[in-house]
């Protein structure tokens, strides 16, 4: 498997749990709310906007997507980082066949 390939199948690890802790934050008929105008965690009903700052469920999903797809990409950079360096590691090795002496 190819570095790219390493780094392709781990991105979508990540992106696959993020979306399962995202569902099981969401619990039936209700939705998680950090509300800015109360400074609450709550819960919303679904299909219905905060009482207090009028955010909808969809936006939710949407900026805690942002966040998490954020957060993988960060993740993703710091495996291609680590990748990198196990690559160049392994391009500097000794070779046992080495035409040296
Ligand atoms: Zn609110």
């Amino acid at each position: 498997m190819s570095i790219k390939e390493k780094i392709k199948n781990l991105f979508k690890l990540e992106t696959y749990i993020n979306l399962n802790v995202l569902k099981e934050k969401v619990i039936e008929d209700m939705w998680p709310h950090f509300c800015t105008m109360e400074n609450v965690d709550m819960y919303v009903g679904k299909g219905e906007a905060c009482n207090w700052c009028g955010e909808k469920e969809k936006e939710f999903l949407l900026s805690e997507r942002d966040r998490l797809t954020k957060e993988s990409a960060r993740q993703e950079t710091e495996q291609l980082i680590i990748m990198e360096m196990e690559l160049i590691d392994e391009e500097n090795a000794p070779e046992h066949s080495g035409g040296r002496g």
